[in-house]
């Protein structure tokens, strides 16, 4: 868990920023850490600067890559699925993208291990978890279908890409009361669904349905 302060880094205005939170309020996320690590990261450095002025609307935006930064509200709900249901010890993120999703999670769990299977993309995230004085997350350029085994059991797995079927390896890397938030589908229709490992069983919970970039197996890039 990591709190930082981020001013100096060139926020743009408060108001903002407090505008943002509201809406997530209004769209019914309570908890107020996750409300106040949201309040306080630099959405803007997340994206090219022509879309800065944009960063803080509750919307996805293009990153390159065909990939997105996730929609605050979706990156707020997931976030607080895990973090009302049990620890935030090890938290897996399968899918940094730009790297917004893991500096939320930096600041409210205690070690962070994200996969991502594009290079740009990967490098990208690196250099800005490092800007912003962050020492609890470890990055890895890989598929992750295959989890990341070394580091685990994890308390928590969050997968930002959604798969038809929900990859083996992550659930065996899901520890004793570990959770996992994952969206699943295609193009056509995808459920964010809340597994829950207990005595090796997992029990799965749907929150609401969402739309994700598709999660790739495979080859690398
Ligand atoms: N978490 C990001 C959004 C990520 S977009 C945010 O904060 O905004 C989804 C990411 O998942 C993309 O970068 C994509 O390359 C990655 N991805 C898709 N399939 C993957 C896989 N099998 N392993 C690792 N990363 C994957």
């Amino acid at each position: 868990m990591q709190r930082v302060d981020f001013q100096g880094i060139g926020m743009t205005s408060q108001r903002t920023r407090d505008r943002l939170v509201e809406r997530l309020k209004a769209q019914g996320i309570e908890n107020l850490s996750v409300l106040e690590v949201i309040r306080s990261t630099p959405r803007h450095l997340f994206v090219d600067e022509a879309l800065a002025h944009r960063a803080y609307e509750d919307t996805a935006l293009p990153v390159g890559f065909n990939q997105t930064i996730s929609q605050p509200y979706v990156v707020a709900l997931m976030t607080e699925v895990l973090v009302n249901s049990g620890s935030m010890g090890r938290v897996l993120e399968v899918g940094s993208g730009c790297g917004y999703q893991t500096t939320v999670l930096a600041q409210l769990a205690e070690k962070v291990y994200s996969v991502e299977r594009i290079k740009g993309l990967l490098d990208k995230a690196r250099q800005r978890i490092k800007q912003l004085k962050l020492n609890n997350v470890h990055f890895n350029y890989g598929d992750g279908t295959l989890g990341w085994e070394e580091h685990g059991p994890y308390d928590a797995i969050i997968v930002t890409a959604a798969p038809e079927n929900i990859p083996e390896a992550l659930l065996n890397q899901l520890a004793e009361g570990g959770r996992m938030v994952i969206p699943v589908g295609d193009r056509n229709g995808q459920d964010l669904v809340l597994v829950s490992r207990r005595d090796n069983s997992f029990e799965k919970q749907v929150i609401e349905s969402v739309q994700f970039v598709p999660f790739i197996s495979g080859s690398l890039r």
